[in-house]
């Protein structure tokens, strides 16, 4: 599957926020959000940041959720055609949606600090789902699903380095983390009030349903 490459900086200075794509290294003096306030690119302190459309503002918000999780618009848009095809409320269940990614939920349970890593701990066959070795960053995971690590001693040991470093950060109440084994289990589907985040899912719903 396709996936973005490019500066992540880039992403988070469009936005006019961070969107801590570099994981760790995010919350460092040096994040180019806190050091460069304009806009990027040759033009980008000439684009000053003015007061946007209904139709800009809604557009934003898609681009911010999409960068958040990594994805490329004809994948971002297949996950919303799926919550809208499903039963409940389209918004809730498009961010159900991302959240149930693996890559996502490797994210989440502190087995990596950005989403980008998570990626490529999936991709490099690192990851068990109830027994099974799942390399498909996009694979939704279930409520019940048991996930593991896998690898080397040393890779183990990465991995229970970088869980320990993550400890703060804490996982959701939808998981359930044993960081000495490197298991995460999915007690349930994640509900909207553990994702946490500053998005407003309904202009994303608006902009697709025009
Ligand atoms: Fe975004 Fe992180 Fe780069 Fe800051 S350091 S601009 S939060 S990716």
């Amino acid at each position: 599957m396709a996936r973005r490459t490019g500066a992540s900086c880039r992403l988070c200075r469009a936005e006019g926020e961070k969107l801590f794509l570099k994981g760790s290294r995010c919350v460092a003096d040096k994040c180019a959000v806190v050091r460069r306030e304009q806009k990027p690119g040759q033009h980008g302190a000439d684009r000053k940041r003015k007061k946007l459309s209904n139709y800009a503002i809604q557009l934003r918000m898609k681009q911010k959720v999409k960068r958040i999780y990594g994805l490329l618009e004809r994948q971002f848009r297949n996950y919303f055609k799926l919550a809208d095809r499903s039963k409940g409320v389209t918004g809730e269940i498009l961010l159900q949606l991302l959240e149930r990614r693996l890559d996502n939920f490797i994210y989440r349970s502190c087995f990596a600090d950005s989403r980008a890593k998570a990626r490529q701990v999936v991709k490099h066959r690192f990851v068990k789902v109830n027994g099974r070795k799942v390399d498909i960053p996009s694979f939704l995971v279930k409520e019940g699903d048991e996930i593991e690590l896998v690898g080397s001693d040393d890779q183990k040991k990465a991995f229970k380095e970088t869980c320990k470093l993550l400890e703060a950060r804490g996982t959701p109440d939808w998981m359930e983390l044993s960081p000495e084994n490197l298991i995460c289990k999915v007690v349930r589907l994640p509900l909207r009030a553990d994702i946490g985040m500053d998005i407003e899912e309904n202009l994303i719903v608006e902009l697709y349903s025009k």
